[in-house]
């Protein structure tokens, strides 16, 4: 059981050297403790800059980001990989790599180059694969596996971290439905079992809803909503926000809400119809 932690960004804008372009505008937002938060929008959105400056991989040209309740610019770097465990987008591992030998990588911050694998060390590892289920897998080659396996094990690497903040750009990505599932239930999990504070982009909106506590909103580098899914996620916002119709349905076996496009082949959107 670790200990979740919160983040917060206050008045976050970021612009890039190159060109002098503003990516994110004035973003202020909060990961509460042992919450789930989504970051949702269209692709180009910010959402991947906004997780970089969480993770501290970019430094904001205005705005602070704040970690337990404390600066994280004054954080080392190996204080900081002790805080927050991050899997970005497109992640590749080694393909030679054992699973272990990936997971134990995730000790980093916790271990002096020169030093061997402490018993904490051994500890952490055995339980992240035992957390993904990859008992099974410990010693086969990361290349040879199939992608849900490649992302469990990617996520036991950042387990092995053993912080209170995960964060994971599209975690689903690329996988097939089942996979996606299995990978929103193990994240899922470990939020409520281990504690984890979860911070993940995700594109499918229903599933952000339904795994995740809030949603962040993100479109043309601005935070345009942030609350409970079903408040946010209405069909005004997503026709604003994707330019798409939607219709609303209340999922037959759980009750939950689920948004689904209004267009179908021989039917454009009233919206399209209209342009
Ligand atoms: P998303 O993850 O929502 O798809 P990104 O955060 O990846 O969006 O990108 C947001 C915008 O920032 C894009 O227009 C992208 O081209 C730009 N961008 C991202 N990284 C850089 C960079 N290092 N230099 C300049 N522009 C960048
Ligand atoms: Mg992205």
């Amino acid at each position: 059981m670790v200990d979740g932690g919160m983040i917060a960004l206050e008045g976050i804008e970021l612009g890039f050297d190159i060109g002098g372009r503003t990516i994110i505008h004035d973003v202020t937002c909060r990961l509460r403790r042992g919450g789930i938060l989504a970051l949702v929008g269209p692709n180009g959105s910010g959402k991947s800059t906004l997780m970089r400056v969480l993770t501290r991989l970019e430094a904001p040209t205005r705005g602070r980001l704040v970690v337990n309740g404390q600066a994280a610019a004054a954080f080392t770097a190996r204080e900081m990989g002790r805080l927050v465990a991050f899997l970005p987008q497109d992640m590749q591992a080694p393909p030679a790599l054992s699973v272990r030998d990936l997971v134990a990588c995730g000790r980093y911050p916790h271990r002096a180059a020169w030093r061997r694998e402490s018993e904490a060390d051994r500890r952490a590892v055995a339980e992240a694969i035992q957390a993904a289920d990859l008992a099974s897998l410990s010693e086969r080659p990361v290349g040879g596996l199939s992608g849900g396996e490649r992302q469990r094990a990617l996520i036991a690497m950042a387990l092995a971290q053993d912080t209170g903040i995960l964060m994971l750009d599209e975690p689903t990505t690329y996988l097939d439905l089942r996979f996606q599932l299995q990978i929103l239930d193990l994240v899922r999990r470990l939020n409520q079992e281990w504690g984890l504070t979860v911070c993940w982009v995700l594109h499918d909106l229903n599933q952000a809803a339904a795994y995740s506590d809030e949603v962040l909103v993100m479109a043309n580098g601005r935070s345009v909503a942030t609350g409970p899914p079903d408040e946010v996620l209405t069909q005004d916002l997503i026709r604003d926000i994707f330019d798409v119709e939607t219709v609303r349905l209340s999922h037959p076996l759980s009750g939950r809400a689920i948004t689904v496009p209004a267009q179908f082949p021989g039917r454009s959107s009233e919206l399209r119809e209209t342009s």
